[in-house]
């Protein structure tokens, strides 16, 4: 491994030569006149969507920067965070030469990803109290090791990364380390967006698809040093948010006291649902969570799984994970839903 973090030689040499996709709207920017577009082949009677989206999607970074106390040029936007990890590998990692380090159990995403883009993923299972086992990381590193992805909150066993470890491994690796935090809107823990100006290395993404409530209009956040994020921007699709999912991520970022009350209403029917599951004798062990979800140590996950679906409760079975041999993940639904979730549970026959 080399002494010290160099970006050019971590991205792939085509990306590095290749010239970005330049389309009409990244061409002409706008300085303020009302001018008439003829430009991009639209259609010009007016219906609201009849214009192509900001591609750039200046408005939404904006917000974001100054919540964040970002630049927007720090930030790179996607559909779904699934499009920014994807932009991730196919920027960084070559096909059949590189490799990747994940730590199941955990996020599925990554490892599917690999396998789409050829790079092979060397898993490093996580040591006792799910926590990163770094020594086995650092063994695993060698010169084509691009990215380690560290999700914290992990999903789906839901407890966060000892800052320690995830610093040890920052300071130490000269590849990207990536820390999803799709679920550190639901955690006491401070984001490592924090220290984003300290690690050249570091790669943070988010999404608003929890806690922000809008899973449906796909969008994924970004955020790491400007020379990374415009790496990741020349090779983006060039309009891959559309308007309406921009402009509904706007009015949702608008109103954080909206979220924050229902993040807060999820918090507390977290610890309900774990006060009443952890009276039930079927149930042998209820993980930490930082998440808006638990993972339970059960008897007989399976059949378990199966009597809720029968009673019309979907959850989800994570027995076939490492390290999670019989677990159910409850993720975390209004008070009413849970309340019959507890009480479907109590009805089940042994
Ligand atoms: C749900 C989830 C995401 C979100 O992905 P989107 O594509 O943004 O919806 C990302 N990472 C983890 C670990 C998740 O559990």
């Amino acid at each position: 491994m080399s002494s010290s973090f160099d970006l050019n030689r971590l991205v792939r040499e085509n990306v590095l030569k290749m010239k970005p996709y330049s389309s009409a709207r990244d061409e002409y920017k706008t300085d303020g006149r009302k001018m008439t577009f003829l430009d991009a082949n639209e259609n010009p009677f007016e219906n609201g969507v009849n214009r192509y989206p900001d591609p750039q999607q200046g408005k939404v970074k904006q917000m974001l920067a100054s919540q964040k106390s970002l630049s927007a040029a720090q930030i790179l936007l996607g559909n779904g965070s699934d499009e920014v990890l994807d932009l991730i590998f196919r920027a960084f990692c070559r096909p059949r030469v590189d490799n990747v380090i994940t730590l199941p159990p955990t996020y599925g995403m990554y490892k599917v990803l690999a396998g789409l883009n050829e790079v092979e993923d060397r898993e490093v299972v996580l040591a006792s109290g799910f926590q990163p086992n770094v020594a086995a990381i650092f063994e695993k590193i060698d010169e084509q090791t691009k990215i380690i992805f560290l999700c914290s909150p992990n999903n789906p066993t839901g407890n966060s990364f000892s800052e320690a470890s995830v610093e040890e491994i920052l300071r130490n690796f000269n590849g990207l380390v990536v820390i999803d935090e799709a679920y550190i809107d639901f955690s006491a823990k401070t984001s490592w967006l924090e220290r984003l100006e300290e690690f050249p290395n570091l790669v943070i993404t988010q999404t608003l698809s929890k806690a922000y409530g809008l899973a449906g209009i796909r969008l994924g956040i970004c955020y790491a040093s400007e020379e990374i994020i415009s790496i990741l921007n020349k090779i983006k699709p060039p309009y891959n948010v559309n308007e309406l999912s921009q402009q509904r991520a706007l009015e949702r970022l608008s109103r954080p006291e909206e979220v924050n009350r229902e993040v807060q209403t999820i918090l507390q029917e977290r610890e309900l649902l774990r006060a009443n599951l952890s009276k039930m004798s079927f149930v042998k062990e209820i993980f930490p969570s930082d998440a808006n979800f638990l993972l339970v140590r059960v008897e007989n996950a399976g059949r378990k799984y199966e009597q809720l679906l029968e009673a019309g409760v979907v959850v989800r079975n994570r027995s076939n994970q490492q390290l999670c041999e019989n677990t159910l993940r409850f993720t975390v639904g209004t008070p009413d839903e849970n309340k019959e979730l507890l009480k479907k549970l109590t009805q089940l026959k042994a």
